[in-house]
């Protein structure tokens, strides 16, 4: 297959999408002048260009003028129901794809977790990391989970790694 040059429809199309995608950020300046040098409300540190974006964490960082990880935390907030953990201010997503499944979170592992306050344990095989709360975030996210059968985060250096559940 050779390489085509654009046709003259693709360059106007793509043309006219960069105007459209200047005008669009023109718009969301003009609109937000508080977030210009602004500091983030809940971290203090500098806000990027993050805001400019229309998804939901741009959202939140021009509504509540936050830093882009201050809003990626709110989001995951927002989204925290019966299938996320916090265990040790580590977020997790306990996901449902069956043992042996080609694509699983933590290479399809078995990590087994006791939510408190609960009686069954979970077992899952599709255990995915969300992140580490940060600091001044961590009010939101009070454990409510621990691992069992010898499963834990091992923190090596910059390493960050995960030992599953050998029952
Ligand atoms: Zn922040």
């Amino acid at each position: 297959m050779t390489m085509m040059p654009p046709t003259r429809e693709e360059r106007e199309r793509w043309e006219k999408q960069d105007q459209a995608r200047k005008a669009y950020l023109k718009r969301i300046r003009e609109n937000n002048p508080h977030m210009v040098d602004a500091k983030c409300s809940l971290c203090e540190s500098e806000i990027t260009d993050h805001w400019l974006n229309s998804g939901d964490e741009g959202q939140i960082m021009r509504s509540h003028t936050v830093c882009f990880s201050c809003a990626f935390w709110m989001v995951i907030r927002e989204q925290y129901d019966e299938k996320n953990v916090t265990i040790n201010g580590t977020v997790y997503y306990v996901g449902s794809a069956p043992k042996g499944a080609r694509f699983a979170g933590m290479g399809g592992r078995r990590f087994d977790i006791q939510r408190f306050g609960e009686e069954e344990a979970i077992t899952t095989y599709d255990l995915w990391c969300r992140g580490e709360v940060p600091a001044h975030m961590k009010n939101l996210f009070p454990d409510d989970a621990e691992f069992l059968s010898a499963a834990q985060k091992v923190v090596v250096g910059d390493t960050t790694c995960w030992n599953p559940s050998s029952p």
